[in-house]
């Protein structure tokens, strides 16, 4: 069966471990012996709750999450969160300071990308603060409307006190991530928040979780994901908290909050286990068995390693392919994105050719994103090394 597997490059939904998928096949049959599939199972049952444990720990002990912070599993994706977050925290706001006016509050957002831009909009569309951009990375790339870089920590303001500051830690449609070498001027400028051990710093990791170690995890009030790309199906999300975010909504709502939908808020899931109501029951049984198996390969650490190795040959073919007038990186050096690699094929009609000729050779899913176009390959854990070599050997060779 797996034999004709093709090789998938997907943004999301996207590839999965095949040795996952024959096992998950077993389960939706037959779930841990119980004589009934994963998918028909009670969420309730001390089997199932035994499988939302279990993925917690896995996330727990890989990404080395501290206990002044809960692991959550809800739904409705990232753009879910980007609601989520803002009324979670200006709750949380309101409470600490009863009296600030509504537009005195503010919402920091540090734009680099379409997600990020996305979310800031939505942030101004439910109102309740003043969306204030602490930097918007578009005047500082090559055409001065695009996202194609990072800037350097001269480009932010932020706020002294604001709600929530908010950063997307690597956009899948742009191809644009932060560094993780603190020393890079494309890192995230930590050193720039307010001096408050409390920040309620916000990261939307939807596109990298779990394909390295998180950066000062500690000092985040809130960091969220899809499952989608390096974890499992669509349909989970998970969300890490600090627990000083974990509001009463509605004694908020009475100090004149935004009322918050119990289903988004955070305490309700924390104080339910994430069983306030029924869950995306078989994405968080396969996301615990992709996590199982990625621990016993060697966790983040050897995804980091594996990921960066994938990336460098890519990067490396594109630049080999500039040199010769056929590729252009969409991106600019130092900001580009271990995950998603996006780059143009120079010429009329060389695009359609370098798909068409991808996809002979078995590869799937290499277009760019509608909205900038070009292509666009992800290259999320469940793509190997070896896949990863398939299309480095046939970019060689479309350059030859
Ligand atoms: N943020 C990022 C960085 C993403 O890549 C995506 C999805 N591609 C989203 C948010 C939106 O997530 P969802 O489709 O799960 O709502």
């Amino acid at each position: 069966m797996s034999d004709s597997r093709l090789i998938n490059f997907g943004a999301g939904p996207s590839a999965l471990p095949a040795s996952v998928l024959q096992e998950a096949a077993q389960g939706l049959l037959n779930f841990n012996g119980t004589g009934i599939g994963i998918a028909e199972i009670s969420h309730r049952s001390k089997e199932f709750t035994a499988c939302i444990a279990e993925l917690e720990a896995q996330i727990r002990t890989q990404l080395d999450v501290p206990q002044t912070h809960s692991i959550l599993f809800t739904q409705g994706g990232g753009t879910g969160q980007f609601s989520a977050v803002v009324l979670n925290l200006l709750a949380r706001y309101r409470l600490l300071h009863p009296d600030v006016p509504t537009d005195e509050i503010a919402l920091d957002y540090v734009v680099t990308g379409s997600w990020s831009k996305k979310a800031a909009e939505e942030a101004r569309r439910l109102g309740g603060g003043r969306v204030n951009v602490a930097v918007d990375a578009r005047p500082y790339s090559k055409d001065g409307k695009s996202f194609d870089n990072i800037p350097g920590p001269d480009a932010y303001s932020f706020s002294s006190d604001p709600a929530l500051i908010y950063y997307c830690e690597n956009e899948t449609v742009d191809g644009v991530e932060f560094s993780h070498d603190p020393a890079s001027p494309a890192s995230f400028p930590f050193h720039l928040l307010p001096k408050n051990a409390l920040v309620p710093l916000v990261a939307d990791y939807s596109s990298s979780f779990m394909s390295r170690a998180i950066p000062r995890l500690a000092d985040h009030a809130v960091i969220y994901a899809g499952a989608q790309k390096n974890i499992g199906p669509a349909g989970l999300t998970i969300l890490i908290v600090r627990n000083d975010c974990l509001v009463d909504v509605d004694a908020a709502a009475k100090l004149g909050a935004t009322p918050v939908p119990l289903t988004f808020s955070y305490k309700t899931i924390a104080d339910s286990k994430s069983l306030y109501n029924t869950p995306s029951v078989l994405a968080i049984y396969i996301s615990g068995l992709v996590l199982k198996r990625s621990r016993e390969l060697g966790g983040v650490k050897y995804y980091e390693e594996v990921n960066r190795r994938k990336a460098d040959k890519l990067y490396g073919v594109i630049k080999e392919g500039e040199a010769k007038g056929v590729f252009k990186a969409k991106v600019k050096e130092g900001s580009g994105s271990l995950m998603n690699i996006v780059f143009d094929v120079i010429g009329d009609g060389a695009e359609a050719k370098f798909i068409s000729g991808a996809e002979e050779r078995g590869m799937r899913s290499l277009k760019g994103h509608r909205s900038v176009g070009g292509i666009r390959i992800s290259l999320y854990n469940a793509v190997t090394e070896e896949q990863t070599d398939v299309l480095i050997e046939y970019m060689k060779e479309f350059l030859a």
